[in-house]
């Protein structure tokens, strides 16, 4: 087993090295040997100069981004500043889709995913954790205080105690008594844009040029017990390279998971797409599968962000209905993401 105290100096050496990185311009292109020849790896190249910037999903995106400036503003990283941020609707119990207050599953039970990634590529994740009002700390510690990257149900809520976290009771009175209402025809069929799902997903660059991103969410509510959404999967919900991007989404979990879609943004990005593209492009490919496989568009929402290591952003979804919150030097603001079936 690696040393931890190595493992911390090797770590903190690293992020002096990023830093410097981040106010030295380029970036080289890496050539990695394979048995069929060279790999190469693009990196977009701009890190001078970078402006922060900080984005996240639905209307609670506002607020969240109000408690991630304050980190931004101050010089401070990308990452604390993502997990400040989508504390505050995990927090708040009249937000019904994260965190404390979030709709429970059929069975009555609050179950939370969520997921954060660094500048580093360190990764963390819970998945189907109950009575735990901040699933993000309880991902972030799994990422800096474990050797996994993912703990599920009652593991995972064995971490969260032992890390100081207290049981709580999330289910709220006003999501109990919808619970029971649904319970009289117990018919499982979300509905495009009948809000009783939205995750939050925050994506942000700081003045270093370092990205970080964080995904937090109830789920789907009635879901199955047990029933894990995009959210918590690194590559589904949220995905980040320094070198190149960070995309998160929101919408049927399902649909971002066939598609492995954060990844295949940042992906896209990598291939010299706008994030604007990017998000597009991945849309049009949840689009052409659910044609193929003979299922409606019409009930199906997805929304994908993205930002590129530039400081652009975009966004993109598969019906009207998806907004998100932007802030930057000019503000913090909410914005209608352009959309695929009209
Ligand atoms: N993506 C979430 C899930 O499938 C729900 C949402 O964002 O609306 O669990």
């Amino acid at each position: 087993m690696a040393n931890r105290r190595n493992f911390i100096k090797t770590t903190a050496i690293a992020s002096v090295a990023v830093a410097l990185n981040g106010f030295r311009g380029k970036t080289e292109e890496e050539e990695i040997v394979v048995p069929s020849g060279k790999v190469k790896t693009r990196a977009t190249g701009e890190r001078s100069g970078a402006k922060p910037i900080v984005l996240s999903t639905w209307n609670f995106g506002i607020p969240a981004n109000n408690a991630a400036w304050e980190i931004l503003k101050n010089n401070g990283r990308a990452l604390d500043a993502v997990e400040a941020g989508v504390k505050i609707p995990e927090g708040d119990p009249n937000e019904r889709s994260v965190g404390y207050g979030g709709r429970p599953d059929r069975d009555g039970r609050v179950t939370l995913d969520a997921c954060i990634m660094d500048e580093f590529s360190n990764i963390g994740s819970v998945a189907c954790l109950e009575h735990i009002k901040h699933p993000i700390m309880v991902a972030r510690a799994v990422m800096e205080k474990t050797p996994h990257v993912m703990l599920v149900g009652e593991g995972a809520l064995q971490f969260a105690l032992s890390q100081g976290h207290k049981k709580e009771n999330l289910l709220v009175e006003a999501s109990e008594k919808e619970w029971k209402e649904w319970l009289k025809t117990s018919n499982y069929k979300p509905i495009a844009n009948i809000e009783n799902h939205d995750t939050i997903g925050m994506i942000a660059l700081d003045v270093h040029g370092n990205l970080s991103g964080a995904c937090t969410t109830s789920g789907m509510a009635y879901k199955m017990h047990g029933r894990i959404g995009d959210s918590p999967i690194i590559g589904a919900g949220l995905y980040v390279d320094n070198e190149i991007g960070a995309a998160t989404a929101t919408g049927h979990g399902e649909e971002v998971i066939r598609i492995a879609g954060c990844h295949l943004v940042v992906e896209l990005m990598r291939q010299g797409k706008s994030p604007q593209k990017a998000c597009e492009e991945a849309v049009a490919r949840i689009v052409k599968l659910t044609k193929n496989r003979n299922k409606n568009l019409k009930d199906i929402q997805v929304g994908f962000i993205a930002l590129n290591k530039k400081g652009e952003h975009g966004a993109y979804c598969v019906q009207g209905g998806f907004n998100y919150a932007k802030y930057d030097d000019t503000g913090n603001k909410l914005i209608d993401a352009d959309y695929f079936l009209r």
